[in-house]
């Protein structure tokens, strides 16, 4: 039996708001108690917190990081379970059956993947569980078109059948077929409230930057989770607002006053990431969203886009190329007020939509730590939570740290509740809880990955446990932790 004991920090549990110094006892992969001055065995483990916080790990609602490189980087981030629910993997038995042969640092799971399941029935391309060839099928046409009403109910199926093998809800990718039938969402948004799951959308384009769009992708998610009563999470609306953030927390407001169930997600970076071919790239769909060629650079040879010719030229030759998009500039104070109010929003949650680590030479995981050299991934997967920690608590103050823990670990569990019946279990401090724990120190704590350095690790994480498991002990990486274990939905 493993036994730690956390003592003496400033402890947190954003469950109930509680900030002070208490010892937090560890026994096996649960916390056992809270308080002060807690016994301890002789021969556990002690982990002198004095002058840190303690509080729940942080939950990703949105990371496809599928790889222990990946989820390493997460891990310095304060990252404890690293979910991927706004795209999924397909077929979800291998992506967990994977997860668990390989090993993984953070606890892991998926939802059932809506750009899967139309892959498969509109443009014949089999599923194999991997991000990297998921990004490549969405700049296909035939993928990207509207659904005959036999395919819908084939691939609405599929989805049912990726629910009851344990899917945490449906990630859809609205945003990258925006030229879909709206009833299509629809039919969705029905599946999730009859099978009590969660829908995790990327929404379609906004009104206001795709005029031909057939539905605002903003009031079409409310509207949705009005008519239907799903559980509808709005996935980083930072990137998909763009200088639009006030009308979009605006229309999502008024949703939820009247009763909607729709959440919300940012991360604090200025610039997206995606795969070239998405539909929104195109050449002549940019000027629209104030991007140029120029705004766009691959990962991860580092190429910015010369020209239109150029862009062409890739999305053609290799559409599910990794690439960052600069949407905003961090360094104007108007563009980064916009990420500061996505995530000042009431209850908006921090979630950093984590990319895979990819090396020139093809490789995308590695057990090396430090990470071999020349890997590249966005910033945003190494960086996403202590920035929001030091921008939105330390420098503007806008967050206490039991919000900060109220944002990262809480209510991302909490958007679980109905569908997971494990995530009770998280997200909070309480005796019983699941020991997924960060030790971090408030002075300090920072994000340091760039756009350019994009895999230098944060610091100021000093301790993580994961079930009861050290992956961080003294701001060192525990290089043999494998302790992650699957989160899984349970079908109503
Ligand atoms: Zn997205």
């Amino acid at each position: 039996m493993t036994e730690i004991l956390i003592r003496g920090g400033r402890t947190i549990d954003p469950a109930t708001g509680t900030d002070e110094v208490r010892d937090v006892h560890v026994q096996d992969a649960r916390v056992a108690a809270v308080g002060h001055d807690l016994p301890v065995s002789e021969g556990a483990t002690v982990i002198d917190a004095t002058g840190l916080l303690v509080g729940p790990g942080f939950i990703d609602l949105h990371s496809h990081v599928h790889s222990i490189a990946g989820q390493r980087l997460q891990a310095f981030d304060g990252v404890t379970t690293a979910l991927d629910l706004e795209s999924g993997l397909m077929p979800l038995e291998r992506a967990y059956r994977e997860a668990a042969d390989q090993g993984r640092p953070l606890n892991y799971g998926f939802s059932a993947s809506w750009g899967g399941a139309r892959a498969i029935v509109l443009a014949g391309v089999e599923q194999t569980a991997n991000i990297v060839s998921s990004l490549s099928v969405l700049g296909d046409p035939r993928w990207q078109a509207s659904s005959t009403p036999a395919q819908l109910d084939q691939w609405i199926e599929l989805l049912r059948g990726e629910l009851a093998a344990g899917a945490l809800g449906i990630g859809v990718l609205m945003g990258y077929a925006p030229r879909s039938d709206p009833e299509e969402f629809l039919a969705v948004a029905r599946l999730a409230a009859e099978a009590g799951a969660p829908t995790y959308t990327h929404i379609r384009e906004l009104i206001e930057v795709d005029p031909l769009v057939p539905f605002d992708g903003a009031e079409e998610l409310v509207r949705a989770a009005t008519e239907t009563g799903a559980a509808m999470h709005h996935c980083h609306v930072n990137s998909t607002s763009r200088r639009h953030v006030d009308r979009v927390l605006g229309t999502i407001s008024r949703a939820s006053a009247a009763g909607a169930r729709v959440t919300v997600e940012a991360y604090p970076y200025g610039a997206g990431s995606t795969g070239i071919g998405a539909f929104f790239l195109a050449p002549e769909r940019l000027p629209a969203m104030g991007l140029r060629p120029s705004s766009l650079v691959l990962l991860p040879s580092g190429e910015r886009i010369a020209d239109e010719a150029r862009l062409r030229e890739v999305r053609e030759q290799a559409p599910g190329t990794a690439c960052i998009v600069e949407f905003l500039d961090e360094s104007v104070p108007a563009d980064w007020q916009l990420l500061h109010d996505s995530l000042a929003y009431p209850d908006a949650i921090v979630a950093s939509d984590a990319m895979p680590v990819l090396w020139t030479d093809g490789r995308t995981d590695s057990r090396q730590w430090p990470l071999p050299p020349g890997g590249t991934t966005h910033p945003r997967t190494a960086g996403t939570f202590t920035k929001a920690l030091r921008t939105m608590v330390r420098e503007s103050g806008t967050w206490s740290w039991p919000e900060a823990f109220r944002r990262c670990s809480y209510l991302p569990a909490r958007v679980l509740d109905d569908v997971a019946p494990g995530a009770a279990r998280k997200g909070h401090l309480s005796p019983g809880a699941d020991a997924d724990l960060v030790v971090l120190d408030p002075a300090t704590v920072t994000d340091t990955a760039t756009y350019l350095a994009s895999t230098t690790p944060a610091v100021g994480i000093r301790h993580l446990l994961v079930a009861g498991t050290a992956v961080i002990l003294d701001g060192e990486l525990v290089q043999d932790a494998y302790p992650g274990r699957p989160l899984r939905g349970e079908p109503r």
